[in-house]
């Protein structure tokens, strides 16, 4: 059991937030303007939980697989 990183699409703005603090993990699917996780193993340096608590709209979440 582990757990993945997951973006909620029905709520994701496309703020680009997650990908500033995390350019490692997200990116911005720029042409339905929404984030998706592209390295689940990339973040090297917040654990993603910075990301988490500041996208505007919490659709950033660990998922228990
Ligand atoms: Fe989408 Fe949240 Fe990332 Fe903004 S911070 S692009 S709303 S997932």
């Amino acid at each position: 059991m582990g757990k993945v990183l997951t973006i909620d699409e029905e709520l994701c703005i496309g703020c680009g937030t997650c990908v500033e603090i995390c350019p490692d993990v997200f990116e911005l699917n720029e042409t339905i303007e929404k984030a998706f996780v592209k390295n689940q193993e990339g973040c090297s340096q917040c654990d993603c939980e910075e990301a988490i608590n500041s996208c505007p709209v919490g659709a950033i979440s660990w998922v228990e697989e």
